[in-house]
């Protein structure tokens, strides 16, 4: 069978009968099945996707499909599908089934999307190269010995290696545009509030935005135009027109910052600084105007993310104690141990390390010295940003400082592993819309990505400009 790496080209070859979404369905799932060993699907639904990938065949020939027929799509782990399971990777979830539909997925459904399973990830979505899930690491599918990033590891493993056609991850600190950049796939983080949360498995609620994982921006902006909008269950979602992201459009040069600081910084790979160095002279020879601005803030953005979030984790994770949800203890004989026992067993190190530090930073003694500052740090942050982007249409970085690290390599310091994020929790502190587009190849063959970040609800703009230049990356 051919393999289609566009909804565009799989409804080009549907309308000319070359393919039909059962054997689309079936084509995925021997893909998922002939590479196990990547561990980016922790349940197929195959059963039901073949139903109902017949069903959606049958709504193509009546012309009744929706948008999104003939796309064959996975799930983060941590978002919520009726009569399914969804644990975020963790222990304390893996028995959870849920009883409602996340506003994203009703929406997929609704446009005749076939969802294929659920993607591994790290346990809540904490972590950077998927190395910290119940179900073990998702392999990088370049380089099987590689993380494929984290936290939506198994999404962009999923896309990367054709398991599936696309995939909803979720991005709190860079968790779309990481895994994609280190997979080589496109990555697009909305602006906060675009897109509902309703459904998502809380990790950091002033940063988490649900969206897609996939091989074309094309794809990514029809995914987009679909999951975006006011959802009555999540208040902070924004009532702002969805505009019509899928009807990509050429654009005039555009203006764009890049940081000095950044492209300065020690730990920068060398091969990613020369190849965003040769970007910025192609973008400059396409008529864009492309100029270094001064952003102070580089150093603060990693420990202002990392105090915020792991506050607002404390708090959204005190839940799960045994009574509510999930796993509880067998050892637990009275209510403290209840929750003591369950808590220690149920999650896992590195959740536990940001309850511990999300607790420390809200606590009595020293809420103002850490999480005020970082609240005040936040603001500066969203200031400066908001100002460059007055005068520049986009903020372009590296998605990463590196590519893909072995497997077991960074988990032991995570210190260094939160150092990775520099360039990606920007977008999430000021709540910016980014998206990762592939740029290149190391000398290793591991791919890595550009950042592009436009102003609040100028996704339309980001995508546009992307889709144009991504052919001349
Ligand atoms: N790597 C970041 C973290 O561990 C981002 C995670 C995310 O975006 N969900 O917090």
């Amino acid at each position: 069978m051919n393999t289609y790496s566009s909804l565009d080209s799989i409804k080009n070859a549907i309308k000319t009968n070359e393919t039909n979404c059962l054997s689309l369905t079936k084509f995925y799932i021997t893909q998922i099945e002939k590479n196990k060993h990547l561990n980016a699907f922790v349940e197929v639904f195959e059963k039901e996707a073949i139903e109902r990938s017949k069903a959606i065949d049958e709504k193509i020939a009546n012309k009744t499909a929706g948008k999104l027929a003939g796309m064959v799509i996975g799930i983060k782990d941590n978002i919520c599908y009726k009569n399914h399971k969804s644990s975020a990777a963790s222990k304390m979830l893996s028995d959870f089934e849920s009883l409602y539909n996340a506003t994203v997925v009703e929406r997929l459904l609704n446009e005749d999307a076939i969802i294929i399973g659920r993607l591994n990830c790290d346990e809540f979505a904490m972590g950077s190269t998927n190395e910290n899930s119940v179900y073990g690491p998702a392999k990088n599918p370049i380089d099987n010995s590689k993380v494929p990033g984290g936290s939506s590891g198994g999404a962009a493993t999923a896309v990367a290696a054709n398991l599936c056609l696309a995939a909803l991850g979720s991005d709190t600190g860079g968790s779309i545009r990481q895994p994609a950049s280190f997979c080589g796939a496109v990555g697009l983080k909305p602006t906060y509030a675009r897109v509902s949360r309703f459904g998502l498995i809380a990790f950091a609620s002033s940063f988490d935005q649900i969206g897609p994982i996939t091989n074309t921006v094309e794809d990514a902006a029809i995914l987009l135009e679909v999951i975006a909008g006011k959802d009555d269950y999540d208040s902070t979602s924004s009532s702002k027109k969805v505009e019509s992201y899928s009807e990509l459009k050429a654009t005039k040069p555009k203006k764009i910052a890049y940081f000095s600081e950044a492209l300065q910084m020690e730990g920068l790979d060398k091969e990613v600084k020369a190849t965003i160095e040769n970007q910025i002279s192609a973008l400059r020879k396409e008529g864009n105007i492309v100029e270094p601005v001064s952003f102070p803030y580089l150093d603060y953005l990693v420990p202002t993310y990392y105090v915020i979030s792991t506050a607002e984790a404390s708090s959204n994770l005190a839940r799960y104690d045994g009574v509510h949800y999930g796993y509880r203890s067998k050892n637990a004989e009275n209510l403290d141990s209840t929750y003591t026992q369950t808590r220690t067993s149920g999650f896992g190190k590195e959740v536990q390390r940001r309850i511990m530090l999300g607790t420390f930073v809200l606590s009595a003694g020293y809420h103002d010295a850490y999480y005020t500052k970082a609240q005040k740090m936040r603001r500066l942050v969203q200031e400066k940003t908001n100002e460059i982007l007055e005068e520049y249409d986009f903020i372009l970085s590296p998605t990463t400082p590196h590519t893909a690290f072995e497997i077991g390599r960074k988990v032991k310091n995570p210190i260094a592993m939160y150092l990775e994020d520099i360039f990606t929790v920007l977008a999430n502190l000021s709540g910016n819309p980014a998206i990762s587009l592939p740029l290149s190849k190391n000398s290793n063959g591991m791919p890595f990505g550009t950042q592009l970040m436009a102003k609040p609800f100028h996704e339309a703009e980001l995508l546009n400009f992307s889709h144009q230049t991504i052919n001349s990356l």
